[in-house]
């Protein structure tokens, strides 16, 4: 029962923002009362579900953990809301975040700091903390995460849980509060990698309320959890192994491979040369489409509006100084800097490039190997406080999750062991586009 278990642990883990404990009982009664043989064999029914806080969701607030939402109660359902309305799940509530996603360790909500469940001191990842703890400390099974530069699979390593991200275009967008349109994609955080296949079975497809959603088939994920790997070819980039990874990630990466390879898989080293770029790539570009995409939070359509203004001006300046918190602001202020004439060419353009000569890095690895592994993140998870102060530092967290989001490509991050300290750590798998069935393959049989 999720209410009864996040009645134990929550005031410890604080995953959540909003609960909705009177609608969810509601449903799961109707549920209940209408089961058939017909909807038996739906593996998602009755499931408890926990949504991260950008995804919006009809007359259920929807804060983005900002101030600036604080009493916002959107008029329409996600695509993906939807979606998990048809396979006849219950939503039980919405999970804590960064800022508008901005963020790797839940310390820039504006409403509370989500823990690790593993140790209460460190962090749980971001920006979907709340999504992974939620799932690890056994409140719900099931959660939605979103990932623009490592959002799902950094947290999902450092709460020792599956997250995916889906390959650009999978999962509908339609719904999801933007952040950096072109690498937001939407995808599920499980305990088991089965679990995850049936979550984003549910989840994908085209949706012509998202123009940018793939108009490619689905494959039966499922059917690809077959445990062979026999003949699989394993790229490890040595980019990903290098200076700043920890021994003891480095090590647990090294043992994964030691048992696909006893598995018949067979791996190599590979460079992806442009990987060095990505991070001040990603910064420059996530920032500039989020200095456009949060221009719509004025104080006259949505959520906060100031009392402190006598004039137009004033109301829209005196909103966003009061509605958003710092490191918002720090991005919208980079955004908009790179995007402003005079500028463009020398930051925005050069980083469009480089976005290019990364995802070339990657179509050449593909064109031999099926996968690419490496660690989700150089390190177990830090310590709540440890990094706040230091933008920099944070930002290169996200060092070895950033790539798969400039290429478009689908990466999941599996548990993969526990460092000294007693926390866990994740392995990075990585397919080409469109291709989850192959990296779910490969996390199964990892498993
Ligand atoms: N931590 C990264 C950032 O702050 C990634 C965020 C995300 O994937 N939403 O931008």
């Amino acid at each position: 029962e999720s209410y009864t278990r996040i009645n134990e642990v929550e005031d410890k883990v604080k995953a959540f923002l909003t609960l909705d404990e009177e609608n969810a009982r509601k449903k799961a009664k109707q549920l209940d009362e209408s089961v058939t043989e017909e909807n038996s064999g739906n593996v998602l029914f009755g499931m408890p579900i926990g949504v991260k806080d950008n995804i919006v969701t009809k007359n259920l607030r929807t804060t983005c953990g900002s101030k600036i939402l604080e009493n916002f109660d959107p008029i329409y359902d996600a695509t993906v809301v939807q979606k998990l309305q048809q396979a006849e799940t219950i939503t039980i509530g919405k999970l804590n975040m960064d800022e508008f996603a901005m963020g790797s360790s839940n310390e820039n909500s504006a409403y509370q700091a989500t823990r690790n469940p593993w140790n209460l001191d460190h962090v749980p990842g971001g920006s979907s903390g709340g999504s992974a703890a939620a799932v690890a400390a056994g409140e719900v099974p099931f959660s939605l995460g979103s990932d623009t530069g490592g959002s799902i699979r950094q947290p999902a390593a450092y709460c020792g849980v599956v997250g995916l991200k889906p390959t650009y275009g999978r999962v509908s967008r339609f719904g999801l509060v933007a952040f950096a349109s072109s690498l937001d994609q939407i995808g599920p955080v499980t305990r088991t990698v089965e679990d995850n296949a049936y979550l984003l079975q549910a989840i994908s497809g085209v949706d012509p309320m998202d123009s940018t959603s793939a108009n490619v088939n689905v494959p039966n994920f499922l059917s690809a959890l077959t445990g062979d790997v026999k003949g699989l070819k394993i790229a490890v980039p040595k980019e990903y192994l290098g200076a700043g990874v920890s021994e003891e990630a480095r090590k647990s990466v090294l043992d994964a491979l030691k048992v696909l390879e006893q598995l018949g898989a067979e791996w190599e080293e590979v460079s992806l040369p442009h990987s060095r770029y990505a991070l001040a790539a990603y910064y420059l570009l996530s920032s500039s489409e989020a200095s456009a995409n949060l221009s719509r939070f004025d104080g006259v359509r949505y959520g906060y509006r100031t009392d402190n203004a006598d004039n137009l001006l004033e109301m829209y300046k005196q909103t966003r100084a009061e509605g958003f918190g710092d490191e918002v602001k720090r991005r919208i202020m980079l955004g908009t800097f790179s995007l402003s004439s005079g500028y463009y060419d020398a930051y925005y353009k050069k980083a469009q490039k480089v976005r290019t000569l990364i995802k070339q890095d990657f179509d050449d690895v593909f064109k031999k190997y099926d996968v690419i592994i490496g660690p989700t993140t150089p390190t177990h998870a830090f310590k709540i406080g440890e990094k706040i102060d230091d933008p920099l530092t944070m930002y290169a967290n996200d060092i070895l999750t950033i790539p798969v989001n400039l290429a478009g490509v689908p990466g999941i991050s599996v548990p993969c062991g526990f460092s000294k300290e007693g926390l866990p750590l994740g392995l990075q798998i990585i397919g080409k586009h469109f291709d989850e069935s192959t990296v779910y393959r490969t996390a199964h049989a990892f498993e």
